[in-house]
């Protein structure tokens, strides 16, 4: 490194980009007809690179725009190497008034992996040395969009199949009726005695469905119960705490360390799992990280789309002291995954992964995916 203004921050792009989805899964939601993802490049003036994933939030051309256009502003002439205070003046400019809340976030969340990559890289350090961790195992379970509402007997194959990978957690999805939910738990269970199970309903459940559905979860041992209600519903969260059984997880849609602050004083939620791509990127998961740690939390990381992501997410994973799971994307189709980015996800015979041992992020992008691939509008499930 030639010194520290040849890390000054260049240029800033928010790439969105789609593919079609062939045979979406049907979620409570709708039918995938697409997948999302919105790239972040940062280039500085000695000509770094660092790539970064913000979630496209459901709308990926806008979250684009606001980076290419307000935040670029704010941002571009800033040293790369100075992650708090870039974080510092986004908020501070834009998220703390008047700053379209959500997408922001999600916007920063992008910039700030994009400047953790180009530190790595100025240095020549993976991010998990650079965060002060060490190149462990973390533990995974297969998630992502997956493990639909298909019949017992197929869920269990789909099951068995990840099991034979190495997978020793899979995450089913809840949210259809209670009791057709609860069937495949039993039936999944019943296949794999030892396998670790976890259920995310998707913000699909009612408090009388978590009512109802508690006994079992606590019979079939699930690990948690995931998003029964949305994320703004805290009644409903503090009900449902109450009732006992499988502690309840939420995260992937709280933003900042402000919103956790709020989730870990409530006590109702003791599985926390913030997106790296959301809630203000790596700067703001350390932060969440130490905060959940003072009270013996957990941090188990929601992950999608690309392999930029999925890489934040196990660095940090290996650099904390309450790691969780690493949340694996088993989804048959994502391009972003298999031919964007290059992959990170490979489990070893303990059903864990390791953090990638090139500078930064250590993931490489295909730019000539994203040219091909130009975001597709509409929504993504119908
Ligand atoms: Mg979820």
């Amino acid at each position: 490194m030639s010194g520290e203004s040849s890390l000054k921050i260049a240029r800033i792009e928010g790439i969105a980009t789609s593919f079609p989805v062939k045979q979406g899964v049907t979620l409570g939601i709708g039918r995938a007809v697409k997948r999302d993802a919105l790239i972040v490049k940062v280039t500085t003036e000695s000509g770094l690179v660092g790539w970064g994933e913000s979630h496209h939030g459901r709308c990926p051309g806008a979250i684009a725009q606001l980076i290419n256009t307000t935040l670029r502003q704010l941002v571009v002439g800033f040293d790369a190497s100075d992650v708090v205070g870039v974080w510092s003046r986004i908020y501070q400019r834009q998220l703390a008034s008047h700053g379209m809340g959500t997408a922001c976030a999600l916007a920063m969340s992008g910039i700030d992996q994009a400047l953790w990559d180009i530190r790595g890289k100025a240095v020549g350090w993976p991010l998990w040395r650079l965060l002060g961790g060490s190149r462990r195992p973390v533990k995974a379970y297969a998630g992502g969009i997956s493990l639909g509402f298909q019949p017992p007997a197929e869920l269990v194959d789909e099951v068995a199949a990840l099991t034979a990978q190495g997978y020793r957690a899979v995450k089913l999805r809840f949210g259809d009726t209670v009791a057709r939910d609860l069937e495949r738990l039993a039936a999944v269970r019943a296949a794999h005695p030892t396998l670790g199970i976890m259920v995310d309903a998707n913000t699909g459940y009612r408090p009388d469905d978590v009512r109802r559905a508690m006994p079992a979860l606590r019979e079939f041992d699930a690990l948690w119960l995931e998003e029964p209600f949305p994320p703004q519903d805290e009644r409903s969260y503090r009900d449902a705490a109450a009732l006992g059984g499988v502690p309840l997880a939420a995260g992937e849609n709280h933003f900042t360390r402000y919103e956790f602050n709020r989730l870990i004083a409530q006590g109702a939620v003791r599985v926390l799992q913030p997106d790296l791509s959301k809630t203000g990127g790596i700067t703001e998961g350390l932060r969440i990280a130490a905060m959940a740690s003072a009270e013996k939390l957990d941090m188990h990381p929601h992950t999608s789309a690309s392999g930029l992501n999925m890489a934040a997410s196990i660095h940090l994973l290996a650099a904390i002291d309450n790691p969780g799971y690493f949340e694996a994307d088993v989804a048959r189709e994502n391009l972003f995954r298999d031919a964007l980015t290059t992959r990170c996800d490979q489990l070893d015979a303990n059903g864990c992964v390791l953090p990638p041992d090139a500078p930064g992020l250590g993931i490489e992008v295909d730019e000539a995916f994203l040219a091909a691939h130009p975001v597709i509008e509409g929504p993504a499930y119908v």
